[in-house]
């Protein structure tokens, strides 16, 4: 049994959609060749298309186009050679037109499929039911003027990517989940920087609530959550709401809701609009999109490799775990971290050490993987060095540390400070012979039974040696000379 939430009258299963909005990476806006960058200052990025102007007519921007394609290509959906543009019309105060040029019953990508992961490892499918092209509307502030409001044009008319999902998804985990994925996915593709505190990624979440084995029953829609966190929040706190109403024998209805991250609970914003309330028709300023196979060709031929194949790869081509492999392809930048540190070493070694000592590394010092703490050729030195038996994994720890703060080499480290690995087994021996005769009565404890002494044997022998001591080498010296 899957996620259920217990009710006076039983258990109770949620039902969820995501429609998540995703703004496109593209120099210029979706129809127009104002800058789409975020932050500028108010005003400052925005042409007469824009702006709402007379007489302006809009030019669709090819490589918001083909972002579009690339990310549909990236869920493995179906891309529409056919789709058209239509006019969404609703009056707001940051949308000069009076309509968002959206597209509707043409979307250009259409069904696809991610998968998600979730905690204990299972592996769910999420299907997508469609991926369309709109405009995002500008920004209303409100805290300028004491007793006016103030519009920003800047993210008038850039290019926005509507990603709806089926309603397949079960638990606030598997909602957290998807989300991520989704991100994960923008990122590696180069379409969206998923950068939700800056509001380029948001979602609206769909969510009911039925009982086991029935049909879905009405939805409400929390618009625009901006975090993961929050997303798994609102699932909850509205699946419990709509609980609460059902088993007091009254009704959801069908609405547009707030999640208010205060309170953590949701609350009525308006009576849901359906499609007929936007007078959707084709935007008679555009022709409908186009595509050529040859294009989409071109586009797919040029995708990067993904993190569901790249984590598959990790595991077969270095020898590492599934849930490692899921770690080091996070973001791509980690995973070329990783394969720069892995390639002609021992790649299990390598796995180790990055998602050990240098990530406990980057989360102390609050670095990047742009500016690493050890850069991937520095960390690869010193696998190199206990690889070939140089120095020992003991004091690889304290390489490492040093290397963080000064910024050399394994090698140097290891050369000024005289840490190669002590392999001359006389001078092992001695070491050895040495303890033993300091620890006589030891020695006699451990002849009449008492194993457990061997461990503090070798560390004696160990420490005489500053830590240096071929681990293996010295286990054999204590092994021959007690017996
Ligand atoms: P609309 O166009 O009115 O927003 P859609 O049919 O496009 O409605 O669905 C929007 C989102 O709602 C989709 O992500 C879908 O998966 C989700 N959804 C549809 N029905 C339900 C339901 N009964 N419970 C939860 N989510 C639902
Ligand atoms: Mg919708």
């Amino acid at each position: 049994m899957g996620y259920v939430l217990e009710g006076k009258s039983g258990n109770w299963e949620v039902v969820c959609g995501l429609e998540i909005h995703a703004q496109v990476i593209s120099e210029s806006k979706l129809f127009s060749g104002a800058r789409a960058a975020y932050g500028g200052a108010p005003n400052s990025q925005v042409s007469f298309v824009d702006a709402g102007f007379p007489g302006m007519l809009p030019v669709i921007n090819r490589e918001c186009v083909a972002q579009a394609v690339r990310t549909g290509l990236g869920l493995a959906a179906q891309i529409n050679l056919f789709s058209r543009f239509d006019r969404k019309n609703y009056f707001y105060a940051d949308l000069p037109n009076g309509y968002q040029i959206s597209q509707f019953a043409h979307p250009i990508v259409g069904t696809g499929t991610v998968e998600i992961e979730l905690q204990d490892g299972t592996l769910k499918n999420i299907g997508i039911t469609r991926l369309h092209l709109e405009q995002d509307a500008g920004k209303s502030m409100h805290e300028q003027h004491p007793g006016k409001s103030v519009i920003d044009l800047n993210r008038a008319g850039v290019a926005l990517m509507e990603i709806v999902s089926e309603p397949d998804i079960r638990s606030p985990e598997e909602a957290g989940a998807y989300l991520r994925k989704i991100r994960q996915i923008l990122r590696y593709l180069g379409t969206c920087d998923g950068n939700m505190e800056e509001g380029s990624m948001r979602a609206d979440v769909n969510v009911s609530v039925r009982k086991p084995g029935e049909d879905f029953r009405t939805r409400c829609e929390i618009k625009n959550v901006n975090s993961v966190r929050f997303v798994m929040h609102a699932v909850e706190a509205e699946a419990l709401r709509q609980i609460a109403l059902w088993e007091a024998g009254e009704e959801v209805r069908q609405e547009t809701r707030l999640y208010d991250q205060a309170r953590g609970e949701t609350r009525s914003m308006r009576s849901k609009e359906d499609a007929h309330d936007y007078r959707y028709f084709p935007d008679p300023d555009l022709l409908p999109l186009v595509l050529a196979e040859d294009d989409i060709a071109q586009w797919k031929s040029k995708l990067p490799e993904l993190p569901d194949a790249k984590r598959r790869r990790f595991c077969a081509e270095y020898g590492i775990s599934f849930y490692d492999a899921g770690v080091l392809t996070a973001e791509q930048a980690m995973a070329d971290f990783y394969e720069t540190v892995a390639r002609g070493r021992d790649a299990r070694l390598a796995a180790s050490w990055v998602t050990g000592d240098f990530f406990a590394a980057m989360n102390r010092s609050g670095a990047t993987l742009e500016n690493p703490p050890v850069s991937a050729a520095h960390l690869g030195g010193l696998l190199d060095l206990i690889s070939d038996a140089t120095i020992n994994g003991r004091i690889a720890k304290d390489v490492f540390e040093e290397m963080l703060e000064s910024g050399k080499a394994a090698d140097a480290i290891v050369a000024t400070k005289g840490l190669r690995q002590v392999t001359d087994t006389s001078a092992i021996d001695a070491a050895v012979a040495s303890v033993l005769a300091l620890n006589a009565d030891k020695v006699t404890e451990y002849k009449s039974g008492k194993d457990k002494l061997f461990g503090f044997f070798v560390g004696q022998v160990m420490k005489a040696l500053a830590g240096k001591g071929n681990p293996a080498l010295v286990n054999e010296a204590v092994k021959r000379l007690l017996g």
